[in-house]
């Protein structure tokens, strides 16, 4: 009887589609970011905007700035996913190696620690 907390094959399968797409939706993100940036920059070199303007959009750009970093965070650990799909290391926590169940990473596919480990690093940041 398998446990039927661990991913077969075809859940693999479904994590990989869902990490997959959620890869191209973030690149599409943060390129939209990057264009946005440097269209903002365009801008103000040419001297387009006025001060009010200026105060405006830096206080966007900073906060588009803190999404845009959010969006890279979990592309990286999308990709870093991916990654272990590859190399068959998928499912397993990052600090004490059990399997994290399969329920977790229906819901959060680029999870690398099981919901135990990851609460103590939250409550414990620092150990
Ligand atoms: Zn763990």
């Amino acid at each position: 009887m398998p446990n039927m907390d661990l991913p077969t094959q075809s859940h693999l399968k479904a994590l990989r589609d869902l990490l997959e797409y959620r890869r191209g939706e973030l690149r599409a993100e943060v390129q939209a970011a990057e264009r946005e940036r440097q269209a903002l920059a365009e801008a103000a070199e040419a001297g387009v905007a006025d001060r009010k303007d200026e105060a405006m959009k830096g206080q966007l750009s900073a906060l588009s700035g803190q999404q845009e970093e959010r969006e890279r965070e979990e592309l990286h650990q999308v990709e870093a996913a991916l990654g272990r799909l590859d190399r068959g290391t998928y499912g397993d926590c990052e600090d004490c190696a059990e399997p994290i169940p399969l329920k977790r990473l229906l819901v959060q596919p680029a999870a690398t620690r099981c919901a135990g480990c990851q609460t103590r690093l939250e409550g414990h940041p620092r150990s």
